[in-house]
């Protein structure tokens, strides 16, 4: 394979991972928004107890979904980068399910150096 063709898929790569980071911020937000518009009409409409009851499992269960799937895009879309021995590596569903986070920037321990630091999700 000639180097033109590396860099020609390089960027196509680089462009798949920002489409699914965008997708995953559209998931995250529409299956947020479906969860507070479900929630508010179950507290201001109303309705039998029932009708209630099955529209906060529904929405619920909308959330958990709809998280599930905007985390494990984040996992294995690109790489997080240790800031500070610059290592990147992707994460486990356990860190990435409990570690406090700003966006995208993460609160972990890099499994090279054992430290931990807020690490930066890295597509290249
Ligand atoms: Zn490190």
């Amino acid at each position: 394979m000639n180097q033109e063709k590396i860099v020609e898929l390089q960027k196509q790569n680089n462009m798949y991972a920002k489409c699914l980071l965008l997708l995953e911020w559209v998931i995250g937000i529409i299956s947020s928004i479906t969860f507070f518009i479900l929630i508010f009409v179950t507290s201001y409409i109303d309705m039998s107890m029932i009708v209630r009851v099955v529209l906060i499992i529904t929405s619920i269960i909308i959330f958990i979904i709809g998280m599930v799937f905007a985390l494990r895009i984040e996992r294995i879309v690109g790489f997080y980068k240790c800031s500070k021995c610059g290592y990147k590596y992707v994460p486990t569903n356990k860190q990435m399910l409990l570690s406090m986070h700003i966006g995208r920037t993460r609160y972990m321990k890099c499994p090279k150096c054992n430290k931990k630091s807020w690490n930066k999700k890295v597509i290249k």
